[in-house]
Parts: structure tokens; sequence; C-alpha cells
């Protein structure tokens, strides 16, 4: 009894619907922005729900656009919510709400790329990082156009510890490409396995919620769009630094359909290709006949070790990219020009 009635006393008094806000400012549709709105808050209801528990949280919304999202987390208990808009035509209607929910809710006018989330909130939530997850949560119906640029940068603010992550495990609760979000949560042998699922897997456990049908949005976009939640893990499952695992993981991916030794071979200068992936694959106990595909955590990781150790004994490794060596090689080709290998140019 008492519950519901704190529930209630977060509850938004009556406002104009969100069908009503859009045609009132009205607010249509930028495909520029890939601007697909929710209206339905038993849709936004539920996916708030996957947050977990919001009461007196703090919580940051990416793209909260007409505000549908926003509702569901102010009525789920948030004591502070931040909205990162890029659309100013937003702005209005998002203060209707402010107001409706006095000093809960702040609304910053700008780009989620950019944006400091590390500077929006009080250092005092923070937790650390061995702890349980602060009472801070990120929560977003992300633009298609952002959302595997800004998904990558978290992952690596994630592994660094900044960005949203200077407040302790941060849990992140965005909306991907249904496509996207498959390939988030891919286990192994699966066909979305891909470098987004090593990524995002070897640094938290990654849950894909539920989809919601492109008709529930409005313009409905092309596809389905998937929820999914991420906790970061206590211990990453590979402790390299994020630019070394991406390199081994970008590099073992580039030939999906091959086995892996023909990626990892990239990962050399032509001179030592065959002899140094022979020297990795044995030291990492990897079978090279595996697909990408087929690669658990744990071999990803062997991988990696493998990689860093030979790096340590050659540092010149780390800065060698296949993918440069190739260019260099096609220009010169065009340019019908006799190469020198010793430069490689
Ligand atoms: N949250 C709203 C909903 O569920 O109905 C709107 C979702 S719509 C898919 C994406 C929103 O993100 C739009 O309001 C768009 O203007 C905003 N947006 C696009 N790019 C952005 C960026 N880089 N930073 C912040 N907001 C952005």
């Amino acid at each position: 009894m008492a519950a519901s009635r704190n529930l209630a006393s977060f509850r938004l008094p009556p406002l104009p619907t969100v069908g009503e806000l859009i045609k009132l400012y009205n607010l249509r549709a930028e495909k520029q922005l890939s601007q697909n709105f929710l209206l339905d808050l038993k849709l936004t209801d539920k996916i708030v729900r996957q947050s977990g528990n919001l009461r007196q949280a703090h919580v940051c919304e990416v793209g909260p656009g007409p505000g549908g999202l926003t509702r569901s987390i102010l009525n789920a208990g948030a004591a502070d919510l931040l909205v990162v808009e890029k659309d100013a035509r937003f702005i209005p209607g998002l203060k209707l709400l402010s107001e409706a929910a006095p000093g809960r809710l702040r609304i910053v006018h700008g780009d989620i790329l950019t944006y400091r989330i590390d500077r929006g909130f009080p250092a005092h939530i923070s937790k650390r990082w061995e702890e349980d997850p602060p009472n801070f949560h990120i929560i977003g119906n992300l633009p298609f156009s952002v959302s595997t640029p800004l998904i990558i940068k978290w992952l690596e603010n994630m592994a660094n510890r900044t960005g949203p992550f200077v407040y302790g495990r941060t849990q992140l609760t965005l909306t991907f490409q249904k496509e996207v979000a498959e390939r988030l949560t891919a286990s192994t042998g699966s066909k979305q396995r891909s470098r987004l699922s090593i990524m995002a897997q070897y640094l938290s456990t990654v849950r894909n919620c539920f989809t919601i049908p492109g008709r529930a949005f409005v313009p409905k976009p092309e596809v389905d769009v998937g929820v999914v939640h991420f906790t970061p893990l206590v211990q990453p499952q590979i402790q390299h630094p994020f630019k070394l695992v991406e390199k081994v993981v970008r590099n073992i991916f580039q030939f999906r359909r091959k086995h892996c030794h023909r990626g990892i071979e990239k990962l050399f200068p032509e001179a030592c290709r065959i002899e140094l992936t022979q020297e990795m694959m044995q030291k990492a106990d990897v079978d090279p006949t595996l697909r990408p595909a087929e690669l658990t955590i744990p071999h990803i990781r062997a991988l990696v070790d493998a990689y860093a150790h030979l790096c340590t004994h050659e540092p010149s490794l780390l800065s060698y990219e296949f993918r440069e060596e190739l260019g260099v090689k096609q220009l010169a080709r065009k340019r019908n020009a006799p190469m020198d290998t010793a430069t490689g140019m």
C-alpha cells in the first residue's frame, strides 16, 4: 500500500499525449536524424523495465525526441533524468515535461557523440568498479545512424572506465536494428557471431531483451528493432588494451568464411607472415582450421595473449596494418612503379 502510494507520487500529472504533442509542435520525423518515434507508453514502459528498478535513479536518456520513453523513465521513479537531444524542435515539448516533473528533468540540446556524460552527474553517485552497479543508467531509443559508432565508443569507455563508466559499472539499455542486436548477443557458432559479439561480450553481460516490430514506430522503419541490456563485467574476459583486442578481432573476422588463421596471418608483414602465424597459433593452442564464428572468448583471449607476447619481442608489429600495406601496394601498382621491398613503397 505504502509502496503504491510512493510510486504514485513519481507519476506525471495529466499531459497531452505524445501524439498530441507531435501535432501541437508540428514535429515531422526527420529521416536524416533517423527519427522513428514510439507513441505507445506500454511499450516504452516495457523498455524501461529492462533497466531494473529506477526508483531514485540518475538516468541519461539518448535522443528523447517527443518524449515517450522520457515519460516512462519519470513514471518509473527516476529522481534525476538528463536527456540529450540533437534536434532543437523537441526542446519546447521536453520543457513541458520538465515543468510537469519539477527538478527531475534536465534538458541538454547537444550531440550524444560529443556530450561529456562524465561531467553530467554528481560524483557521489559513483560506486567502485568491484561493487554492484551504481544507481545510474543510460537508456535510449537510439537513432540507427549513430547506434553502432556510439556502442563501439562506449565499449571502449567501458574498457577504460571513462565516459559513462567513471561512475562504476553503469548499465545500458539501448535499442538497435534487430540485426545489430543479434550480432551483439550472438553466441559461439551462430550465424550472427561477429566482431561486435566479441567486443561486447568480453567486456559485459549482454542480454537481447525483446524485439519491437517496425510497425510499432511512427514512421515505420524498414527493419525491426531489438532492445539490448549491457552490464559491464567486474573482470573483463580479456585483460589487454581495448585497441589491441580490437585489432586482433578485426583481423580474425575479416575473412568470415575462411579458416581463422587466414585473418590472423594479416597481423604480420609478408616477410614473416607464415612463421609468426604458426608461432601465434601454437602458443595460443587454437586449431587454425576453426572458422572465426567458431572461436570462443577464451580462444580469442589466448590469441590476443599470444599476439601481445609476440609484440613485446617485436614492438614494430603493433603498428603494422595489413590494409595500409595493401593500399600502398595498390597505389604503386596503379602508378606502375617498381616497388622497393625494403620500404614497402
Ligand atoms: N526517444 C524517442 C522515441 O522513442 O520516440 C525518439 C527516438 S528517435 C529513433 C531518435 C532520436 O534521437 C530523435 O529524437 C533524434 O533527433 C535524436 N538524435 C539523433 N541523433 C542524435 C545525436 N547524435 N545526439 C542526440 N540525439 C540524437
